[in-house]
C-alpha cells in the first residue's frame, strides 16, 4: 500500500536526515502555507527628494511574521521562496497589496508619492507578470507612472539581449528602477541600453564614497551620467548626515535610509507625506505643511 511504501521510504531516509535539513524542510512547509495563513506584512520605507523637501515615494518591504519565529526578514526567506516556487504568489501579493495601499492613501488626498515593489529575477522573467501588474493596476485604480519596480542587476546581466519585459513594462507606463547598482557587474552602459527610469546606488557605494575623495568623484560623474540620461537616482542605505550632505553636493536629488526614515508601518506614512524636508541639508525637518 501507499502508506507502507511511505514508511518504508521514510525509513530508508531517516537516518540522511540531519537536524539541519529537517529544519530546512520544516522552513519550507511553513512558508508555503503562510500566504493562506496570511502571515506576510508590509512595512513602507520613506524616499525623500532633498531637493523638494517632500515624501517622493515609499519601497514595499516584505516581513513574514510567524507565530514560533517572530518577524522574518526577507534576507532570510526570499531565496527560499524562489527556490520552492513561490516568489511568484508571494509577489503578486506584495504587488496587490502595495497598489490598495496607495490608493487608499490616495483617496485620503495624501499627496502624489510613488510606490516602489521588489521584483525577483525569476518573477522578472515570467511573460505573466505583465498581464498581473496590468490587472493589479486597473483593479487598484493606481495610475500606472506611480508604479515602480526595483530589478537587481543580475536581471540586467542574464537578459540575453531580450528586452520585451522592460519594452512592455515600458508602454503600460510603470517605472523600472536597477536596485543594489554598483554591486554587480552592469555599468553605464545599461542605463543607454535599458529602457530604465531609476538607479538605486547600493549601500555599500555610499559607505565607500566617505572613504576617499576618488570615490565621490566617481559617484559623482555615475549620478551627472545618470541624471543627464533622464533617470532619476536614489541613494540607499543612508545613516547619516555627513552622507547627506556628500550626496547632496554631488547632485543626488534622492536619498533612502536610516537618517531619515527605517521602514515604517503603513500609518505612519501619512504624517511623513506632511513633513518639509526642505531644510534637512541646512538644518531642521519641520512638520510645517509644504505650500
Ligand atoms: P533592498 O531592496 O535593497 O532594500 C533595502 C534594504 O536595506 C531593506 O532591508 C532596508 O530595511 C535596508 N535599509 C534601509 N535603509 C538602511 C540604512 O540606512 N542602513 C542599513 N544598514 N540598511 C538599510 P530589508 O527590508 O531587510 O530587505 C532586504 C532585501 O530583501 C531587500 O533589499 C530586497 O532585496 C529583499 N526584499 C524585500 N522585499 C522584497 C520583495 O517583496 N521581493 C523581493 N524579491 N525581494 C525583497
Ligand atoms: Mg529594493
Ligand atoms: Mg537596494
Ligand atoms: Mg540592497
Amino acid at each position: 500500500s501507499a502508506k507502507a511504501q511511505g514508511r518504508h521510504r521514510y525509513a530508508f531516509y531517516q537516518p540522511e536526515l540531519t537536524i539541519q535539513a529537517e529544519k530546512r524542510l520544516w522552513l519550507e512547509q511553513e512558508l508555503r502555507a503562510a500566504i493562506d495563513r496570511d502571515q506576510f506584512e508590509l512595512h513602507y520605507q520613506p524616499q525623500i527628494d532633498i531637493v523638494r523637501g517632500r515624501l517622493a515615494g515609499v519601497e514595499a518591504l516584505v516581513r513574514w511574521r510567524h507565530p514560533d519565529l517572530g518577524l522574518v526578514s526577507p534576507n532570510d526567506f526570499i531565496k527560499v521562496a524562489e527556490r520552492i516556487g513561490v516568489i511568484k504568489s508571494l509577489e503578486n501579493w506584495i504587488l496587490e497589496t502595495a497598489c490598495y495601499q496607495l490608493s487608499q492613501w490616495r483617496q485620503e488626498k495624501i499627496s502624489d508619492f510613488k510606490m516602489a515593489v521588489n521584483i525577483s529575477p525569476i518573477h522578472f522573467h515570467e511573460p505573466e507578470l505583465y498581464n498581473t501588474v496590468q490587472q493589479i493596476l486597473q483593479k487598484t485604480n493606481v495610475p500606472p507612472e506611480l508604479l515602480e519596480l526595483e530589478i537587481t542587476e543580475s536581471v540586467v546581466q542574464n537578459l540575453d539581449g531580450n528586452i520585451t519585459m522592460f519594452e512592455q513594462l515600458r508602454e503600460m507606463g510603470i517605472k523600472i528602477a536597477i536596485d543594489d547598482f554598483g554591486t554587480g557587474y552592469s555599468s553605464l552602459a545599461s542605463l543607454k541600453n535599458l529602457p530604465i527610469d531609476c538607479l538605486k546606488i547600493d549601500r555599500l557605494f555610499i559607505i565607500d564614497m566617505m572613504e576617499d575623495a576618488d570615490s565621490s568623484i566617481l559617484l559623482g560623474t555615475i549620478i551627472g551620467a545618470a541624471q543627464a540620461l533622464g533617470n532619476s537616482v536614489i541613494a540607499e542605505g543612508v545613516e547619516n548626515r555627513e552622507q547627506l550632505l556628500v550626496l547632496r553636493g554631488i547632485g543626488c536629488e534622492i536619498v533612502q535610509g536610516f537618517y531619515f526614515s527605517k521602514p515604517l508601518f503603513p500609518e505612519e506614512i501619512p504624517n511623513m507625506a506632511k513633513k518639509d524636508f526642505r531644510n534637512a541639508v541646512t538644518g531642521n525637518v519641520t512638520n510645517a505643511p509644504i505650500i
